[in-house]
């Protein structure tokens, strides 16, 4: 494996045959790994990043603490077969304040949006100028930032960017909980107790397939059930997965997403289901 810091660099060492690229922010698991056997699936040469962006964290949130373990994950990725590691530092890819930022579609402003402002902002820019560093033919993304793939899908449509962008599933531990780089600031009762966030949507999810008029109430109830257990519940929401709109009546391909805060960490998870009758989850 090629480990690259320099922009030029990249270039000369890139192959010319079709490149599949993972983006990451490093501190890699099995969720990023499983990225990564995916990414051999689509082209000849695997190219994974690795760069924490600022641009991407609001003023209060955890920039500074975000766990980077460099070395491991080289080794972890040498391991699983990867051809070329882009990891920049922040003067290679911003050497000047970066003023030309990609606006992302209007419904990156609700979900997340609503409580990280500038959040997809700082993820579409840096996601195009990784593509225009690396020239992927393709580049996948985890179904974990739900919010984010479909900004990613509709920034690439809409600016004519010629890459496929493939959403690979989400990878969780034994216990439901969603694997996170952010895990590893739960103390030892909030890992306990964490995985109830992916059960509390579970249940919501049955609950809408069973009755589908009922969306807002379930939505609040398993906000409230989080409330109780302790958490502080940003958003649970069922939205349709095309385009992250309200669901009406007639749509039956649906996402439940959730944002909420155990102690100081903020974790995310969403569940994808179908309306249909005899849907199962
Ligand atoms: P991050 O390093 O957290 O920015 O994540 C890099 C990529 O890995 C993103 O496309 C994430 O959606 C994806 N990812 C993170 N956690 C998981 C997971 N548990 N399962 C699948 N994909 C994940």
């Amino acid at each position: 494996m090629r480990v690259i810091r320099e922009i030029p660099l990249l270039r000369s060492v890139l192959p010319a045959t079709e490149i599949c690229l993972v983006p990451t922010m490093g501190n890699l698991h099995h969720g990023h790994l499983a990225l990564v056997k995916e990414a051999r699936l689509h082209a000849e040469c695997v190219a994974v990043s690795i760069f924490v962006n600022r641009l991407q964290f609001g003023p209060h949130e955890d920039f500074d603490k975000y766990p980077r373990t460099f070395s491991e994950d080289v080794d972890k990725l040498e391991a699983a077969g990867v051809d070329v590691l882009f990891a920049p530092d922040e003067t290679s890819l911003y050497p000047a304040r970066q003023t030309v930022v990609v606006t992302p579609p209007p419904f990156a402003d609700d979900l997340e949006g609503r409580f990280r402002p500038g959040f997809f902002h700082g993820v579409a820019t840096v996601v195009l100028k990784l593509f225009n560093c690396v020239h992927p033919t393709v580049a996948i993304f985890g179904k974990k930032d739900y919010q984010q793939l479909l900004v990613i899908q509709s920034m690439v449509e809409q600016l004519n960017v010629p890459i496929s962008i493939v959403g690979s599933e989400i990878v969780r531990d034994s216990d439901g909980l969603a694997l996170s780089s952010r895990n590893t600031y739960l103390s030892k009762e909030e890992r306990t107790e964490a995985p109830a966030l992916y059960a509390v949507l579970r249940k919501a999810a049955r609950r809408i397939i069973d009755n589908p008029g009922d969306v807002l109430p379930t939505c609040e109830q398993a906000s409230q059930e989080l409330t109780h257990r302790g958490w502080r519940c940003d958003y649970i929401e069922a939205r349709r997965r095309s385009d992250l709109g309200l669901p009406e009546r007639e749509d039956s391909n649906l996402v439940l997403l959730g944002a909420a805060r155990l102690g100081n960490t903020r974790l995310i998870d969403n569940i994808e289901f179908n309306t249909a009758p005899s849907a199962a989850l």
